[in-house]
């Protein structure tokens, strides 16, 4: 399940999931090998949340809704922010 430390707390991925910009629909992942698009087809993601998941299609399409959490009793939930901004880095250096 992957994982990631920001502001020193560990993330755990429990959703994998985008929304397109476009179609304004959602695809979300339950598995390795479910491979999901919107209903425009512009972004899809597959892996579910297994450690080779993936973003697929139009970063311009692309906004990333998957939820992660922090272990324990009372979790936190990773903000958003920092999935938005994962996916700007990705557009600035013109990767997918
Ligand atoms: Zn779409």
């Amino acid at each position: 399940m992957p994982s990631l430390v920001f502001e020193g707390r560990r993330y755990v991925q429990r959703t994998h999931a985008v929304e397109c910009l476009q179609c304004r629909t959602r695809a979300q992942s339950f598995a390795n090998r479910h491979f999901v698009t919107c209903r425009c087809g512009a972004v899809a993601v597959d892996g579910g949340i297994g450690p080779a998941n993936r973003v697929i299609g139009r970063l311009d399409c692309v906004r990333d809704i998957s939820v992660w959490k922090t272990e324990g009793p009372r979790p936190l939930t990773l903000p958003q922010a920092y999935l938005d901004a994962h996916i700007d880095a990705l557009k600035r250096r013109g990767q997918n």
